[in-house]
């Protein structure tokens, strides 16, 4: 998944209305997943929706007769992956209008009979299947947690999956690696020591808290990379979402540190020939990109040195789909000089780096008119 998601309440089988043809901006806002260009951004996304079809379509001796459940089926795409796979019946539920959408494409793609559509939140909604083979679901956020329907499917696992079931994927590990970052780490958090003159420093502490999705290259990562958390889904529970985890990463070459940086590996370890991919720096881009937490200060480390501390990342208690992440880091064990900081993962930051696809419209119209005003 690529995006806050909506939040409509309705639960209903999927009617012929128009849809998100006469949605404006205030509804895309409430319903981002509602225009067809976040799903866009997924669909090309070649690495995950590639991988995804792998692990289905190439694995027909798991799927075919088999029941599928699709956990937030958006334009219907795994949903007709397991059908072509040979599933016997597959159904397909979200929240979002973009499921209007999703009932043409399956009628237009002559899989009317094998998919059946439901509109409405999982956890609120009646499904014409009690227990289902399989589930799939493409759930993962930034920072695989952030905005992450995990709850989700973990709750439509404990409802629908049988007993000994499936889940595409059933494996997830979050990873981190210590990054030199100076250029970047100048342009978005130095910036503020001096606008036009002015002291704007207030504000470096605040972008400093708040991690950035970006890509890094390969070149910039001075450590090894440390995993922090594994997730396998058949067996997680929600409270294991909220976690702390030690890391230690040693350095590969003498160099600065400017920022942690954090990414996450998928698999599919139920299929014939596992499938994989990974969203880290040392792999194909993916619409994940990583996630950079900058340091306050910058950190020498000499090969060899290790940088050891302790990551804990919780749902903010006002806003679960917020996510508080902690870092308390030290270089070579020295707690004297060990230090922890507090960041924090919230929509309207997301929005601004990968604004909604009516914000990119309204950026678009606006540059267009100072272009004019030169
Ligand atoms: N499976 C599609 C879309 C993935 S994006 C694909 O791979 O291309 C995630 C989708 O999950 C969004 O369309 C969103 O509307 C839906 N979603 C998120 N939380 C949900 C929930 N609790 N119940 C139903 N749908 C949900």
């Amino acid at each position: 998944m690529s995006h806050p998601g909506p939040s409509t309440t309705t639960t209903h089988h999927v009617a012929h209305d128009d849809g998100s043809e006469n949605m404006t901006s205030r509804d895309y806002y409430a319903d981002s997943y509602a225009h067809f260009g976040i799903h866009e951004e997924m669909l090309k996304d070649s690495v995950r929706t590639g991988s995804y079809r792998a692990a289905i379509v190439n694995n027909g001796h798991l799927f075919k007769g088999k029941t599928v459940l699709d956990v937030g089926c958006g334009t219907g795409i795994l949903s007709m992956f397991a059908a072509k796979a040979g599933a016997s019946h597959v159904v397909g539920i979200d929240m979002s209008n973009i499921i209007d959408q999703a009932q043409k494409i399956i009628e237009a793609n002559g899989f009317k009979d094998t998919i059946t559509l439901v509109k409405g939140k999982l956890e609120e909604s009646e499904l014409p299947i009690k227990q289902f083979d399989i589930i799939i679901s493409e759930w993962m956020g930034y920072f695989l947690l952030y905005e992450s329907m995990l709850d989700t499917v973990l709750l439509a696992r404990d409802k629908f999956l049988k007993p000994g079931g499936l889940i595409f994927p059933d494996n997830a590990t979050l990873y981190m690696a210590a990054i030199e970052d100076q250029d970047y780490k100048e342009e978005k958090i130095n910036f503020w020591d001096n606008v036009y003159g002015f002291d704007y420093s207030c504000i470096k502490d605040i972008a400093l808290r708040e991690p950035l999705v970006d890509t890094v290259e390969l070149k910039s990562v001075v450590t090894d990379p440390c995993s922090i958390k594994h997730i396998n889904l058949l067996t997680a529970k929600k409270e294991d979402l909220t976690f702390s985890a030690p890391f230690s990463l040693t350095a590969t070459r003498n160099d600065y540190v400017h920022a942690f940086l954090a990414w996450f590996d998928i698999s599919f370890d139920c299929t014939h020939k596992k499938i994989q991919f990974s969203t880290g720096p040392h792999a194909q881009y993916t619409h994940w990109k990583q996630t950079v937490f900058y340091t306050p200060s910058t950190l020498i480390v000499s090969e060899g040195q290790k940088i050891t501390g302790q990551l804990t990342c919780s749902p903010n208690v006002k806003n679960n789909r917020d996510l508080d992440i902690t870092i308390a880091y030290s270089v070579d064990g020295d707690e004297s000089a060990s230090t922890s900081v507090q960041y924090k993962m919230c929509v309207i930051h997301i929005s601004l780096y990968f604004p909604c696809p009516f914000l990119t419209l309204v950026m678009d119209v606006n540059a267009d008119r100072l272009s004019g005003l030169d």
